[in-house]
């Protein structure tokens, strides 16, 4: 069924009976091609590009829980490609512009809505900082305008700008980010794959990987053995525990994050705000919340909730940002379980076991990669070779002296 608003009439005259689920619920089959482990974004966008780019369909996406109850349904919905690094930016940029059409292409209302991302700077050095990360955005195609302290008054008057801790001094601008639905990404992304032929399987959980002589041919799961030429894992924050069963150890560190929505007000925020002198990020959704977040708790664990004293560290920044945010209530709160690299950036490659892929290390920033992510991801599987914005996100690059650290933290995962 396609969507469209000649639809909606008819179905809104004829007492909406003609609505067909957006997708089947198939019992796995003995074997496919390629089966996903984690129906998250990264996995149900992987499904999505095999079939309609590469042709591939007789793939299934395993997913232990049910589809958005991961990640890509806990994130602050954030896209934007303000990224520096070469092995990053082209991907980032990439990635952007598959958002800019995806509603067209997948045919499902996803509220991309690009009303422009916001980082400030507190001082002439970070200024200077963001004039080069602008310029290295800009060469690669991205977009990124340098706003001194009076045009970010024009975007934000709200904020505090002489606030005697961190004034605010200039802004690095990227008109085309902004926000999309996250639950809507995943929905949108199963719709189309189901509709060509793909198997979305959820409550199945993949216990183990079937490995003989280097080749992995299937998967063990909680609905039993299934196997498969190949087996492209994607569980984001499982990343580890998932591929220990495959023996390998992965330089992922799993860590949680919170994310944080006040009670609905008026429209306030033009895009999304980044506090330049601590970690806080802040926009508004259509409903009127305030949607913000922090940093990491800073701790392992496995746990889809945080704790207080990050609680406390996000509202501080948020109170030094825009004070006027202390008179909001909080809402709601939930945490989500990062897949957070030595590096900061993420992996999209083969394994050393034949047949075995791997998709994760995306820290805070998987769900802006959603889209590029899939499509590379499809092209490895597909190819057997890295699409090209995607040649640097390999595993062994650590032991060849390429990492790409964005942040230039060092092996320090909590710090990315
Ligand atoms: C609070 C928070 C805020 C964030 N904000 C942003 C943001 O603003 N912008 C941004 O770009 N990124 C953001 N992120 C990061 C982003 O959400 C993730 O990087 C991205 O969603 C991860 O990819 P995914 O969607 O595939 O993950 P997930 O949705 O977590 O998918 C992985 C799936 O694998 C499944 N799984 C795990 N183990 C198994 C198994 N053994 N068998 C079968 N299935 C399994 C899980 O159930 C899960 O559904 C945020 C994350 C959090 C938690």
């Amino acid at each position: 069924m396609r969507y469209s608003a000649f639809r909606i009439l008819k179905e809104g005259l004829t007492g909406n009976r003609g609505w067909t689920p957006v997708w089947r619920e198939p019992e796995p089959k003995p074997a496919y091609d390629i089966v996903i482990v984690g129906g998250g974004g990264h996995g149900l966008s992987t499904a999505y590009y095999l079939a309609k780019e590469f042709g591939v369909t007789n793939v299934a996406v395993l997913e232990k829980g049910w589809l958005g109850s991961g990640n890509i349904g806990r994130n602050t919905t954030i896209i934007r490609s303000n990224y520096m690094l070469p092995g990053n930016e082209p991907f980032y940029e990439f990635s952007m512009k598959l958002w800019e059409g995806l509603e067209q292409d997948f045919n499902y209302n996803a509220m991309v809505s690009q009303r422009g991302i916001l980082n400030l700077a507190h001082s002439d050095p970070q200024r200077d900082g963001y004039a080069r990360r602008g310029n290295a955005m800009r060469m690669a195609g991205a977009d990124a305008v340098l706003l001194d302290a009076d045009g970010v008054r024009k975007l934000c008057p709200f904020l505090d700008f002489d606030n005697a801790r961190f004034p605010i001094r200039a802004g690095l601008w990227q008109p085309r980010g902004g926000t999309v639905r996250h639950d809507a990404v995943a929905w949108g992304y199963a719709r189309g794959a189901d509709s060509r032929g793909i198997d979305i399987i959820q409550n199945c959980e993949v216990t183990g990987f079937q490995i003989k002589d280097g080749v992995c041919s299937g998967v063990e799961t909680s609905r039993g053995t299934i196997a498969a030429k190949k087996v492209a894992v994607c569980v984001a924050g499982s990343s580890s525990h998932v591929m220990a069963k495959a023996g390998m150890r992965l330089p992922i560190e799993s860590h949680v994050l919170q994310a944080f929505v006040s009670e609905g007000l008026k429209p306030v925020i033009p895009g999304v705000v980044t506090f330049g002198a601590g970690h806080f990020y802040v926009s508004q959704s259509d409903k009127g919340g305030l949607v913000f977040g922090g940093d990491i708790d800073g701790y392992n664990t496995y746990a889809q909730r945080g704790n207080l004293p990050v609680v406390e560290d996000v509202c501080e920044g948020g109170m030094a940002l825009m004070p006027m945010i202390g008179r909001a209530r909080l809402l709601r709160m939930w945490g989500g379980i990062m897949d957070m690299s030595m590096d900061g950036s993420p992996f999209i490659d083969k394994t050393h076991i034949d047949g075995l892929y791997f998709n994760g290390g995306w820290c805070y920033g998987g769900f802006k990669a959603t889209p590029a992510s899939g499509f590379c991801y499809a092209h490895l599987l597909a190819r057997d070779e890295p699409h090209p914005t995607a040649t640097e996100m390999r595993l062994d690059r650590f032991s060849r002296g390429r990492p790409i650290d964005e942040k230039g933290m060092g092996a320090q995962p909590n710090l990315h």
